[in-house]
């Protein structure tokens, strides 16, 4: 499609300024704030911040009443080391294993008692015509499971069904014994780190954490053994597909899990379209503006780069579309949550979604667009942070090449930055394709660009600070997406959902 057809984007687009996101992230990135964790008591002030923000602006709320705030309950789980059981009967021998050589994962309190049974990756896919339940009833049964994904299978179209817990769930079995992710091998192999990982608290929505199976992850040693007498090591379990040995072998769990309860919210607000006849059609706007727990040292994780960047350019692209509001309805949505598994997303995509899904045209994500690498900065976390004029762009061609295209001739047209797809492979090994919210959106078939200037050696430290921040590049990438999203929200019809 010819730029000519495109809709003109309006001098709003000026109205985003270095002056105005530096003082939105000075705010959010404040010592005050504390680092913007979901589960602070504090985090409700950025929360109040955008939300006032948006209603000055002339947005409607789009939580529940009309309220900007879109509130949903989570839980915290820490695993109970005096609670969690673990043995193992082995042709009618049994040992029990203590906390440290098994975890409790997944935060479902619960127990077990059964046969075990290997089900290699557990994954059961119709639409990828691979199913690892096909010839084993695990009905009543503990499944062994593989972390990861076999060769074959693209696991960025897998339902959460079709895998994992829920896979084994659905096809009747009773509890799941996970071996350790080969990523995190090298963890599972050090005592301290091992423990570390093992006890750390992980949330979960509430409303997903009903009905699921217990599930224990097991430590290296007893995964050896437990593989060794089916045939496996844990060298080759990531990739081989051979058959197991038949053995016997049967599993008591106990899952235990210290919990607590929180309510926390989304912020969401929608501006009214200017068209009668296109406003119930939305375009999302995204960021996550939650950041990290403070340390029991007092350390404060400031995350001006994550995500306060893209929390202040999203908060100064809605205070440009109410300037001139395009032809679609626009949502603003500042996700909570992201930094604890994309939770805020996760809820207003599978739970309770502000507006109709199928009525989403596109939704824009950012996600740290404020650092770029010095020149001859040679440090190693720092080798894929882009450049002053450099930008990552992901998935933008991935569900609608229209999108792309849109996105392509308005950077030519305006900006002019180098837009970078190194990490638009779904098989990249850093997954960014699964790390922002951005995906909870792909994931329904909604057209998403998530846009990303690269992790650096103050990720997630507590020396990401607005100090550090590049605003003159943030301001340029922060304008392209305004352009492009203002289009995409004026077009005619909505964006082809088509790949070629
Ligand atoms: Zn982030």
């Amino acid at each position: 499609m010819p730029a000519a057809n495109l809709p003109p984007v309006p001098t709003a687009v000026d109205s985003i300024t270095a002056t105005e996101l530096r003082m939105h992230l000075e705010f959010l990135s404040s010592d005050e704030l504390g680092g913007r964790y979901t589960l602070a008591p504090s985090f409700a002030i950025a929360a109040r911040y955008l939300a006032s923000h948006l209603k000055a602006y002339g947005f409607q709320g789009g939580g529940k009443d009309g309220d900007f705030l879109q509130r949903f309950e989570v839980i915290a789980s820490r695993p109970d080391q005096e609670k969690s059981v673990l043995s193992l009967t082995i042709n009618g021998q049994t040992a029990n294993y203590s906390f440290g050589e098994f975890f409790p994962s997944g935060g479902v309190i619960g127990e077990a008692t059964a046969p075990v049974i290997y089900v290699a990756h557990g994954i059961s896919s119709p639409s990828q015509h691979h199913d690892d339940y096909a010839n084993v009833d695990v009905k009543g049964k503990i499944v062994l499971l593989v972390p990861g994904v076999p060769a074959g299978v693209d696991r960025s179209k897998l339902d959460v069904k079709e895998q994992g817990e829920e896979a084994a769930r659905l096809h009747g079995a009773v509890g799941v014994l996970q071996l350790p992710q080969e990523r995190f091998l090298g963890f599972f192999r050090n005592k301290d780190t091992r423990n570390r990982l093992g006890s750390r608290e992980t949330v979960r929505l509430a409303r997903e954490s009903e009905g699921h199976l217990p599930q224990v992850t097991l430590g290296v040693d007893v995964a050896e053994k437990v593989l060794g007498l089916l045939g496996f090591s844990l060298n080759d379990i990531y990739t081989t597909e051979k058959k197991p040995n038949p053995v016997n072998i049967s599993a008591h769990i106990v899952t235990g899990f210290h919990q607590t309860r929180t309510v926390t919210q989304n912020v969401v607000g929608i501006l009214k379209g200017s068209d009668p006849r296109l406003r119930d059609e939305f375009v999302v706007f995204s960021a996550h503006y939650d950041h990290l727990q403070t340390s029991p040292k007092g350390e404060i994780f400031h995350g001006a780069d994550d995500d306060g960047s893209g929390t202040t350019a999203i908060l100064t692209i809605a205070h440009a579309m109410a300037m001139d509001p395009p032809r679609r309805s626009v949502v603003i949505i500042f996700h909570a949550g992201e930094e604890l598994g994309l939770l805020g997303s996760e809820y207003n995509t599978d739970y309770a979604p502000a507006v109709p899904l199928d009525k989403i045209v596109a939704d824009f994500n950012i996600d740290m667009i404020g650092r770029s690498k010095p020149a001859g900065d040679k440090a190693r976390e720092d080798e894929h942070l882009t450049d002053a004029n450099t930008i990552y762009l992901v998935v933008s061609n991935r569900i609608s090449k229209e999108l792309h295209q849109i996105s392509e001739e308005t950077n030519t047209e305006f900006q002019k930055l180098h837009l970078d797809y190194y990490y638009n492979d779904s098989n990249n090994p850093e997954m960014i394709y699964y790390r922002s919210d951005h995906w909870n959106y792909a994931k329904h078939g909604i057209p998403v660009i998530f846009y990303f200037a690269g992790t650096h050696v103050d990720y997630h430290k507590p020396t990401d600070t607005v100090d550090k921040i590049d605003f003159p590049k943030m301001t340029q990438i922060t304008r392209l997406v305004f352009e492009t999203g203002w289009r995409v929200a004026s077009l005619d019809h909505a964006l082809a959902r088509s790949t070629n």
